[in-house]
């Protein structure tokens, strides 16, 4: 008797639970699918992941590029320049604010030419 009523409750709740991933699956599918829908055109190619569910939805997505590496603003210093330090290096970072400023505007004139 009371196994029977244990085993409707865990049946019951199987039965719930599965019902509720269904949906939420199903509700995930079609946000992917209207996201890819509302994709401005040339962008992306839906019909790379709308046709076949079983690939992965990365397909057709371009790799990100990785930002560029900003150097430090000293002459011939080829290190890492730090935002934290006005974009020179940690051996550098010790410059004046003023001669940072200084090289920031020259650089910006040689990027410019
Ligand atoms: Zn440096």
């Amino acid at each position: 008797m009371l196994t029977n009523t244990v085993q409707a409750l865990i049946h019951q709740f199987t039965t719930d639970l599965t019902k509720l991933i269904e949906n939420e699956a199903q509700s995930i599918r079609e946000r992917i699918t209207g996201a890819i829908a509302n994709m401005p055109p040339g962008k992306f190619d839906p019909g790379s992941v709308v046709k076949v569910s079983n690939t992965p939805i990365t397909a057709g997505i371009k790799p990100r590029k990785s930002r560029p590496v900003f150097r430090c603003l000293r002459k011939n210093c080829k290190n890492v320049g730090a935002p934290i330090y006005g974009m020179v290096c940690t051996k550098h970072k010790n410059t004046p604010p003023a001669a940072i400023a200084k090289l920031k505007a020259q650089r910006a004139a040689r990027a410019e030419k």
